[in-house]
């Protein structure tokens, strides 16, 4: 069997190198950027426990390597802007193992170094055709100008939530805005960083959230709700708006929030400003023969840190599947409800994120056990 791998992030590197050497299927990966080009991934990320589990059980060496890489996320801490604590989680109360805090630069560099024999850089997909015994054709643009490569068996779209192998079989997606912006940025010069583990910030439904990686950084994002156009306007790119958003009314704010807002000032022309949004979930399009995995099957909020981590959920299931001779179908059996049942939770955790909502209640409300059941869930129950 030939299956072709468009993008190689999170999902479509590790389904390429758990395939590598699988009786019976030859497998080449197609990514855009070139090699060793990390520049689409400047920030920080956490993967929740889920995650290292599905590998520890299916890929251990990669485990072992993100590992290496990473620091252990232990702990869920919220905080109102003024220091006042609402909400103090130890993960290993409701997972097997912690999840991890690691930069994107670094994630992207280990999980492309193991397919990088199989991965032809520099190929951006923008078409699909068929050959004469009807396998899938697939159209690059690169340095030299319009490649087609294949003829496939199986196409996998991993290139991400624009896939462009999803759109051409299945159609644009239409989004669902969540009506909040999310910023990044990943601070250098974090020496005096006055906490560690993950933490988040709120002042009213605007939230600050942030931890140490490793290389002795700090990863910040910021959110808060947009109008009802949903626009991100040019005068909330600036140091005072973003000041006046996590400035508590009535107090200073607490030592953290006050570093993160000195180093927003200092770094506002690196933010990367985007929306939250998610996209309706799709397994599988043209008669079976395109595979969609991670963002480009199922774009979800970034709230409880399992976009990448279910990217890889992702990547496991499809690798055991067709490793065993199993079916697209077989893949969306498996994966659909678990994604379904997270992408409920994930957008059920935003809700102190949007106007109208009282944060101190909805954050309490997260230590119930009924959040906690969940959480314990999404945690644990891996393929
Ligand atoms: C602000 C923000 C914060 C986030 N924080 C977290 C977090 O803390 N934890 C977490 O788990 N998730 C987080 N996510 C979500 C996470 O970024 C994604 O869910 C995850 O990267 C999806 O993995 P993927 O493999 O589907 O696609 P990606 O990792 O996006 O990879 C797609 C790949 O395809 C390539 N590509 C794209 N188009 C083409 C094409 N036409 N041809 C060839 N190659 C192509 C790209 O270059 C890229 O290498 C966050 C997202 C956002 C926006």
């Amino acid at each position: 069997m030939r299956i072709g791998i468009i993008g190689t992030g999170v999902a479509g590197s590790l389904l390429a190198e758990a395939l590598l050497e699988a009786p019976g299927i030859s497998v080449t990966a197609y990514e855009r950027v070139a090699r060793g080009e990390q520049s689409e991934a400047g920030t920080g990320l956490n993967v929740g426990p889920n995650a290292l589990k599905a590998l520890r059980l299916h890929m251990p060496k990669r485990h072992a390597a993100l590992r290496a890489a990473s620091l252990e996320w232990r702990r869920w801490f919220v905080d109102l802007t003024d220091g006042t604590r609402l909400l103090d989680l130890d993960l290993l109360d409701l997972a097997e193992e912690p999840g991890m805090r690691i930069r994107w630069s670094e994630l992207y560099r280990l999980l492309r170094e193991p397919a990088a024999g199989c991965t032809r850089n520099g190929h951006a997909m923008e078409a699909l055709e068929e050959d004469a015994q009807g396998r899938l054709l697939p159209v690059f643009r690169t340095a030299d100008g319009l490649v087609r490569d294949g003829g496939f068996d199986l196409l996998v779209a991993g290139d991400g939530r624009y896939s462009r192998l999803r759109a051409l079989t299945c159609g644009e997606p239409e989004g669902t805005l969540l009506g909040v912006c999310i910023w990044r940025l990943l601070v250098t010069d974090a020496a005096d960083c006055p906490y560690d583990d993950y933490g988040q910030w709120f002042g009213g439904n605007a939230r600050l959230l942030s931890f140490r990686v490793p290389g002795g950084a700090v990863y910040i994002a910021g959110t808060f709700p947009l109008g009802p156009d949903a626009r991100i306007r040019d005068e909330m790119k600036t140091e005072a708006a973003q000041r006046a958003l996590y400035t508590p009314e009535h107090a200073p704010p607490c030592p953290a929030v006050a570093w993160m807002l000195d180093k927003v000032g200092r770094h506002i022309d690196q933010i990367h400003w985007a929306r939250s949004a998610t996209a309706p979930l799709l397994r599988h399009g043209a008669s079976g023969r395109a595979l969609f995995l991670g963002d480009a099957a199922q774009a979800m909020v970034p709230t409880l840190g399992q976009g990448a981590t279910q990217a890889v959920e992702c990547a496991v299931v499809a690798a055991e599947v067709l490793k065993r001779g199993g079916t697209v179908q077989e893949i969306a059996a498996i994966r659909d409800p678990r994604v379904a049942f997270v992408r409920d939770f994930s957008l059920e955790a935003s809700d102190t994120l949007v106007p109208g909502t009282d944060v101190v209640m909805g954050t309490r409300a997260k230590a119930s056990p009924s959040f906690l059941a969940k959480l314990r869930r999404t945690y644990t129950e891996v393929y």
